[in-house]
């Protein structure tokens, strides 16, 4: 059978595309787009004239079979989204999904994606985080998976529609309190910006300008619980000594 390539696309700055990534979507047999009309540029920009077929979330089912036909038949595709990388808040996931399952390769094309670019120029603690994707839009769901995600270690990496980023501030502020977070938009784009502070500084920044555009929201974890804590040295001593005796 064919391969399937997950291959990812610019989120804004087309010089953000891979050598690899050009080459392996002129190289392909078929590229299955989210939104063929938006991907269309993307190609003509690169001089790439290849068939293409849309996928996206109402005709996975339908449209995931036509591809994974044409994987059997040996063919190769190509899967883009309308930026970043696919799979990741974008279709994907049923396809490779179906692939893997029948045994047909699946090969990465990796590139960028705006919640990893977010989190590179944040300044909030990067070593452990929670991609968490876009919160229910609807406030009484955000509130609850807001409540869910309080207490996990590292910094929190949200998605977000422009025109839901106040009401998204609002419910953080309600559930998680005053954290710093960062609001990082247009990333790549000629109005990238990162606005930093507390949740409070940050919503008068976004209400005095209107934020447009895209956006990803970072929010800082919350202070450690402070416990009792005993003496380093102290520690140490138990450690060594006290413990191997008894
Ligand atoms: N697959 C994409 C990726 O790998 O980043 C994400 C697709 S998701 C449907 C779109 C969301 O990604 C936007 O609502 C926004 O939160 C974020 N996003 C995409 N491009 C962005 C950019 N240039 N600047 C800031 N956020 C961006």
């Amino acid at each position: 059978s064919g391969t399937l390539f997950i291959v990812a696309t610019p989120i804004g700055n087309l010089e953000d595309m891979t050598y690899r990534a050009v080459r392996t979507l002129a190289q392909v047999d078929l590229i299955a787009a989210e939104d063929t009309r938006h991907s269309l540029k993307l190609l003509n920009h690169f001089n790439i004239s290849k068939p293409l077929t849309s996928y996206f979330d109402h005709n996975q089912q339908f449209k995931g079979e036509r591809i994974l036909n044409a994987l059997r038949q040996g063919k190769s595709v190509a899967l883009i989204s309308d930026a970043g990388t696919p799979c990741v808040s974008d279709p994907g996931y049923h396809l490779v999904r179906d692939a893997v399952a029948e045994g047909i390769s699946v090969v990465p094309i990796p590139g960028c994606s705006a919640a990893i670019t977010a989190i590179s120029v944040s300044g909030l603690p990067s070593d452990t985080f929670t991609f968490a994707g876009f919160p229910p839009s609807r406030q009484g769901k955000r509130r609850g998976f807001l409540v869910k995600v309080t207490d996990l270690p590292g910094t929190l990496v949200l998605y977000e529609a422009p025109h839901r980023l106040e009401e998204t501030l609002q419910d953080i502020l309600h559930v998680l309190g005053e954290r710093q977070v960062v609001v990082a938009r247009e990333l790549t784009k000629i109005y990238e910006e990162c606005i930093r502070g507390t949740v409070s500084e940050v919503m008068a920044s976004v209400a005095k300008g209107k934020v447009r555009g895209e956006v990803v929201i970072l929010i800082a974890p919350g202070e450690p619980v402070q416990e009792e804590t005993e003496p380093l040295d102290k520690t140490l001593h138990r450690l060594l000594y006290e413990e191997q005796l008894s």
